[in-house]
């Protein structure tokens, strides 16, 4: 086990801010990771994670203690009751898992094709894009718990996912490095065209599409929001989308459309759960004067996509940070809903 000291962070994010790590391990195998659990307590370091560092704004003063890359990888493939299981290292990269997946026919997951990242970090915030969300095909998460140093297998239940949620950020964020993910697919199985995008991107098409068809639309589309990272595209600096679609109860719905009427406006909505109503944060972004392609200073909103901050070139963490508020700020001011970010703010 090899552990670096002040290792710059940014390089390994997205978003490309943020300082450097006072200690640095990369983790191959679970032994790997007990030793490194065991180096931060020895010498009482906090501990980060790291996956592929694309949901994630690094502070400028970097991270006080050991940052932990996981690198765990492996594609195991088995046939159990009419489904195709993977269990699939944490340190895989998510985009070649689907790309196996769709290739082997497997379907579950092709909506969620291009998403950066790696396997570990797709149950954290129950990634989803395009109609699919991980939830829906985890089984089980081998994890390392570090409350009692074990070695457990969580079923998909315990997990407790929703919307862009799970135990893993919430109610036990920090307790559990993510070692393995079983996935359960359908051989054969239909693509789920089911999003206005796709819907769209097939209309006319007379031919019903596969799930190849499937996987290079949602990446097609996705490039042309900069959602797919592509060299060269400088609105790719980014952590994806900055904030999640707010879930409003009724009362909080009739007062936001209130406000849209008087405007003469009507906001985009969709049913969720328990009579809620999830309204489009992009909509409440453009229409609270923040346009595609905003910029203050080195910091700005991605031309392709309202909903992702984007670093220009050379932004520190403080600038992205202060973006994040601004637009709060005014979405609260002028339709009185607060958004909440979707990245991990790692060292604040
Ligand atoms: C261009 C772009 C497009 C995106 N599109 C989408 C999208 O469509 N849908 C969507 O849901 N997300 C999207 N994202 C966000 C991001 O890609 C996902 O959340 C992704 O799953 C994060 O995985 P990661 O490995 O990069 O995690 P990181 O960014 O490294 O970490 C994120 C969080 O997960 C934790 N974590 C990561 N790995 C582990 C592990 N093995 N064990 C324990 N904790 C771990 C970290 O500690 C941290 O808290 C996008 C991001 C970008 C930059």
């Amino acid at each position: 086990m090899m552990v670096q000291e002040n290792v710059p962070l940014s390089p390994l994010t997205t978003l490309k801010v943020g300082g450097a790590a006072k200690f640095f391990i990369e983790a191959k195998t679970i032994t790997d990771v007990g030793e490194a659990v065991s180096f931060a307590r020895s010498r009482n370091l906090p501990l980060f994670a790291l996956g592929g560092g694309s949901n994630l704004v690094i502070a400028d003063s970097g991270w006080p203690g050991l940052v932990l890359k996981i690198a765990l990888h492996g594609m195991e493939e088995r046939s159990e009751d009419g489904k195709t299981l993977f269990e699939v290292g944490a340190g895989e990269q998510w985009d070649k898992f689907v790309a196996r997946a769709v290739a082997g026919n497997c379907a579950g997951v092709e909506c969620l094709s291009g998403i950066p990242g790696s396997v570990g970090g797709t149950p954290v915030q129950n990634v989803g894009a395009y109609g699919q969300e991980v939830a829906e095909t985890v089984t089980s998460v081998l994890v390392f718990d570090l409350e009692d140093g074990q070695v457990r297998e969580l079923c998909a239940q315990a997990c407790g996912f929703s919307y862009r949620t799970s135990i893993f950020n919430t109610t036990a964020r920090g307790r559990y490095i993510i070692l393995r993910v079983t996935y359960a697919l359908m051989p054969g199985g239909a693509p789920r065209i089911q999003y206005a995008d796709l819907k769209k991107h097939f209309a006319g098409w007379g031919v019903t599409p596969t799930l190849t068809d499937t996987r290079e639309a949602v990446r097609r589309i996705r490039a042309s929001k900069a959602m797919l990272i592509t060299p060269g595209d400088e609105d790719c600096r980014s952590a994806g989308s900055f904030f999640k679609n707010p879930v409003l109860t009724p009362e909080q719905y009739a007062e936001l459309t209130k406000r849209a009427a008087a405007k003469g406006l009507e906001i985009p909505s969709y049913p969720a759960l328990e009579a809620r109503r999830k309204v489009s944060a992009a909509w409440l972004v453009e229409h609270s004067g923040f346009s595609k392609g905003y910029s203050s200073g080195r910091v700005g909103i991605s031309r392709k996509h309202a909903l992702a901050i984007v670093n220009r070139g050379d932004a520190t963490a403080a600038e992205i940070v202060a973006m994040k508020e601004h637009i709060q700020q005014r979405v609260e001011a002028i339709w009185g809903v607060r958004l909440d970010p979707e990245p991990v703010f790692v060292g604040f």
